[in-house]
């Protein structure tokens, strides 16, 4: 069996002993003659799935008693609707940081509820960056401060939590969830789709701060778009089988020594390939040096032309799904937790060549 080299921004590569194992257990779960696709969502064993994923969830955030974990279909651009349906309307205020497609796509949806003030835009250059220190321009009493820790399709990511003006945070951590140790005082809510950092598509994991459901509108939020309808209880089927997978997942961050072996792990694949880009001025990196992402690594050639023949060219080497998203152009590897280090010297050793051939 031969697996490529898969730098796919989503859904992405996943660990493959977490494949072998959902594989081996496929048809026949833990010998109940049925897959755990084929058991309700009410029983025994899938009620274990579903209670270990948001354990270990907990446990891997360091997540206290007031923190529920949600595991919710629709995706990550759901979440876009259902946060300031719960949490603002025409006389409050959230705080929108626009980073990117993904942030300009949610501010267009808090619009449709309530106000929204954008303390910062990147957006007249191209998305290339994220703010630093000073330069949020808050509102005067924000419910909350969005924002979109790494930005998948520009190559950006915060280094830190931006200031919020002493509101909690809420963040679309869908492209960095689990890539590096968070520090949760700060936030009143986390959501991440799981098909990039977490496992595969079809379930949407929500971290949820009951305290800070407190600030939850007055005005009537349809059943299912309520926060509080998912807290202790299955309101309706969840994606089973993606949360199960899901679950396979965290035991995985959990085995190779969690958040920090992570943030180790990811910056020495991203220092690898920036190096790399760096070397001279045939790779030209897209984002500010102090915003680089080391979840996505985009980066330009000397020519559209070149770029064409880089990708070509690194398919027929098992290098593949590098295509930049086409706002950006380029070349785009996502290096998420499940990519092996193996892939990325494999990569770097094409560019060198490349370079070596075409410079
Ligand atoms: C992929 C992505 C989304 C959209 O996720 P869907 O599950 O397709 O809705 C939202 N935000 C970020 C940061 C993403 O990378």
């Amino acid at each position: 069996m031969k697996r490529v080299h898969n730098f796919s921004a989503g859904p992405a590569t996943l660990p493959l002993s977490v494949l072998e194992k959902a594989k081996k257990e496929l048809v026949n779960y833990r010998d109940k003659g049925a897959s755990i696709m084929e058991m309700s969502h009410r029983s025994p064993e899938y009620t274990e799935v579903n209670e270990q994923a948001a354990q270990r969830l907990k446990r891997i955030t360091g997540a206290d008693d007031d923190w529920d974990v949600l595991f919710l279909q629709g995706g990550a651009s759901s979440q876009f609707m259902m946060i300031p349906h719960n949490f603002i309307s025409a006389d409050k205020t959230a705080d929108y940081i626009d980073t990117g497609s993904w942030s300009s796509k949610a501010i267009k949806e808090a619009n449709l509820f309530g106000n929204v003030n954008i303390p910062f835009s990147s957006k007249e250059s191209n998305y290339s960056k994220v703010p630093g220190d000073g330069e949020l321009n808050h509102s005067d009493n924000p419910v909350y401060t969005y924002f979109t820790s790494n930005n998948t399709i520009f190559g950006t990511q915060f280094q830190k939590e931006p200031g919020t003006n002493g509101s909690l945070l809420v963040c679309d951590a869908s492209s960095d969830f689990l890539s590096r140790p968070i520090d949760l005082d700060k936030y009143g809510l986390i959501f991440a789709g799981a098909q990039k950092n977490l496992g595969p598509a079809g379930v949407t994991v929500v971290m949820i701060r009951k305290s800070f459901l407190e600030k939850q509108v007055q005005s009537p939020i349809p059943t299912i778009l309520n926060y509080n309808t998912h807290i202790t209880k299955l309101f309706n089927t969840p994606p089973v089988f993606a949360v199960y997978m899901v679950n396979y997942v965290l035991e995985w961050v959990e085995e190779k020594g969690g958040l920090p072996y992570f943030e180790k792990f990811n910056t020495e694949k991203a220092d690898l390939l920036y190096n790399e880009i760096d070397k001279d001025g045939f790779y030209r990196g897209t984002a500010e040096l102090t915003s680089r992402s080391k979840m996505n690594v985009t980066f330009r050639l000397p020519s559209e032309d070149l770029e064409k023949t880089f990708l070509a060219e690194a398919a027929n080497n098992d290098l593949v799904a590098l295509k930049g998203h086409r706002s950006v152009g380029g070349i785009r590897a996502s290096i998420y937790n499940a990519c092996e280090m193996e892939s990325v010297k494999a990569l770097v050793d094409f560019m060198q060549d490349f370079r070596k051939n075409n410079g």
